[in-house]
């Protein structure tokens, strides 16, 4: 699914940007496709996506947890990839863009900092300048990424305004665009953000679900699932493992919010629930914000999905009824995240715990190929995972 010219999905996205940025996001938006549909630019992507990322990512049978839900579960296995997570998909594909536009300089925000370590790697990488910034708070309370990133030549710049979180360092990354708009690239890591960015993500994420269309004629001979489960922060994994089944009504699309301590606690990052039309990140989407447009603090145990408002894609599939909703509890998802650990051997990203505990809810018959995307390996979950074993 394309946005119209404007960025646009249905009523949701376009470029809201203050006019210092214009030149900027112009450049990017009259170049990328060009750039991402070149040969060279192709083939610069899928090797790195093989020998360095380790893709395809396997499409795994999980047989004993398709016992417990009396369905056939299949997980997409972006764990396994280089830095843990989906996110490095992203980032490979904006630095190679980054690289074609002639940047010499990275810029990045992030929340958990897992964005900024997938930021960090590829600029490693590439031996490109890397300053990510990142709020105050989450420095002190995500130190073993923060070590990550310095480890990878990257600078971390606090962010020291407002409630000092995602909010704040994505506000201090798009100042420092705004003075550096010639050699400066801002990777953002999610399907949010002004026109193209939320286009250009979900085209880099799309390979999740450019494999399983052949993993799934592999492993039961036909290309399409009857439904495929991911979280939902931004949307960036979810837009990913849905992008090549969008127009094909058949496939059930299910996204899985973070409810946090409940719907209702007023601790919580279910943006599609709680959240009304606005302008945040500058596209028009769905957030949590109040009646005179303060966005309200998200909550969630998972520091990947609260994030206040939600990709304009998802806001466009989730009101047009296209995808389905479901929202996970903190206790939910651990719940999820035990069970998949001891009987599949797995241990999941909270996150990926989120989309996991949605085998509870939604009802699937016995010979439903249902295909979870794991987003993320559990290492870095471990302490809160302990912390609250039953
Ligand atoms: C960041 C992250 C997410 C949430 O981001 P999306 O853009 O919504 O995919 C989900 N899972 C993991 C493992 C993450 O690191």
């Amino acid at each position: 699914m394309k946005p119209n010219k404007n960025g646009y999905y249905g009523k949701f996205g376009g470029a809201y940007i203050p006019e210092m940025l214009y030149p900027n996001v112009k450049n990017l938006n009259e170049n990328y496709l060009k750039i991402i549909n070149s040969d060279s630019f192709q083939k610069d992507f899928k090797s790195l996506l093989k020998d360095y990322v380790g893709r395809p990512s396997p499409l795994y049978f999980a047989e004993r947890l398709s016992k417990k839900y009396d369905t056939q579960v299949y997980l997409k296995r972006e764990d396994l990839n280089h830095t843990g997570a989906h996110k490095i998909n992203n980032t490979i594909g904006q630095i190679l863009l980054a690289q074609e536009l002639g940047k010499k300089r990275i810029i990045a925000e992030t929340g958990a900092g897992q964005h900024g370590v997938a930021t960090a790697t590829v600029c490693a990488l590439m031996g490109l300048e890397c300053i990510v910034y990142m709020g105050e708070v989450d420095i002190e309370r995500q130190a073993p990424n923060v070590a990550r990133m310095k480890m990878l030549g990257a600078e971390v710049r606090p962010a020291k305004s407002g409630s000092r979180t995602l909010k704040d360092a994505t506000n201090e990354a798009i100042r420092d665009w705004i003075a550096h708009p010639i050699d400066t690239h801002y990777i953002i890591g999610s399907v949010v953000g002004p026109h193209p960015y939320p286009d250009m993500v979900a085209l880099f994420q799309s390979v999740i679900s450019e494999e399983m269309k052949w993993q799934l004629q592999e492993h039961v001979g036909r290309e399409n699932p009857d439904a495929i489960i991911a979280c939902v922060g931004g949307g960036s994994n979810a837009a990913g493992a849905f992008y090549h089944y969008l127009e094909d009504e058949k496939v059930r699309l299910i996204a899985v919010e973070a409810a946090g301590l409940g719907i209702d606690s007023g601790e919580s990052a279910a943006t599609s629930v709680l959240g009304s039309e606005g302008v945040i990140h500058g596209s028009r989407t769905l957030l949590m914000q109040t009646d005179d447009g303060q966005i309200i603090e998200p909550y969630s145990i998972s520091a990947g999905l609260d994030y206040p408002g939600i990709g304009p894609l998802h806001a466009h599939l989730i009101k047009t009824e296209r995808a389905e909703v479901f929202s996970a509890t903190d206790q939910e998802a651990l719940q999820a995240g035990y069970l998949l650990s001891k009987i599949e051997g797995i241990i999941p990203a909270l996150e990926s715990a989120h989309a996991l505990a949605a085998l509870e809810m939604a009802k699937f018959r016995k010979d439903d190929v249902v295909v979870v995307n794991l987003s993320g390996r559990g290492d870095k979950d471990l302490a809160t995972y302990i912390a609250h074993l039953p």
